[in-house]
């Protein structure tokens, strides 16, 4: 992954254009409205892709459980980390 320095402000989901916003966030490694994401400008690595994949799911399926979409943004990341889609 990219640092925060060349890090896209833009991501294609859904054929839709979607934001991305690096800040400092409190509380939260990220968050979500529909067509915009924001992650904690802090994270890095795993954590990092770990909360942009929970952020993409939820602007991908709104409708799905927050503890749903948690299960789904470990493993991801996981498996992801595991076939070196991060750097740190
Ligand atoms: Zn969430």
């Amino acid at each position: 992954m990219r640092n925060k320095r060349t890090f896209p402000k833009r991501l294609k989901l859904c054929g839709r254009s979607v934001r991305v916003s690096r800040m400092r966030l409190r509380r939260v490694y990220g968050d979500q409205e529909p067509g915009l994401i924001r992650l904690d400008s802090r994270l890095t690595g795993r954590k990092l892709l770990a909360a942009l994949l929970h952020e993409c799911i939820h602007e991908i399926d709104p409708d799905l459980s927050e503890r749903r979409v948690e299960k789904l943004d470990a493993n991801l990341s996981r498996a992801l980390s595991q076939a070196g889609y991060h750097r740190d």
